[in-house]
């Protein structure tokens, strides 16, 4: 069986890539949880964030941005002490700098999931490329998905950040061509 070459010879990979990569996800809870995961992984591997997801879950209260963004210096002096998460001050308190942000769309625009489905029409984008190799790490969707989120207030959420979380989240389907998991 043929898969993404990126996820090949790593099991904890591979299981993310045959049962979430890509896979359309229209819940906010969940996009928030890859808002975050993305948002921590800048200068590390993605690999260093599967293996510390569940840590990440249990630490910042299973993802619930409506508690993460009510968290406090008390909070975040714990958090720093957590040695399964990445205990980067700036990254911590941008999470929950990102928590409100995140509320404020809900707000505005009835859910995250609507909001950022409304870039794409509601329509997945399909890519095909031979190899990851030929992926672009960023695209004109993703420059300006950063910036208006930029603009609304988020954090560590540049183009690139921004373009793995449209592929995490199935907006763009980015599986290569020889990929069994390919549509
Ligand atoms: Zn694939």
């Amino acid at each position: 069986m043929k898969r993404c070459d990126w996820c090949e010879g790593n099991n904890l990979q591979i299981e993310y890539h045959d049962k979430e990569w890509g896979v359309p996800v229209y819940e906010d809870r969940i996009h928030f949880e890859f808002l975050l995961l993305e948002s921590m992984q800048s200068g590390l591997s993605w690999q260093t964030i599967l293996m510390k997801r569940e840590n990440f879950r249990a630490a910042f209260d299973q993802f619930d941005y409506n508690l993460i963004a009510q968290y406090d210096e008390l909070k975040i002096a714990a958090l720093l002490k957590n040695e399964g998460i990445i205990r980067y001050r700036k990254k911590i308190e941008s999470v929950i700098n990102n928590a409100h942000a995140f509320i404020a769309i809900q707000k505005e625009f009835g859910s995250f999931n609507q909001y950022i489905w409304q870039f794409t029409n509601r329509k997945i984008i399909v890519n095909r490329y031979q190899a990851s190799k030929e992926v672009p790490s960023k695209t004109e969707l993703s420059d300006l998905i950063s910036y208006d989120l930029k603009k609304k207030g988020f954090k560590f959420l540049g183009s690139i950040t921004v373009y793995a979380y449209l592929q995490a989240v199935g907006i763009i389907d980015n599986h290569l061509d020889s990929c069994f998991k390919k549509v």
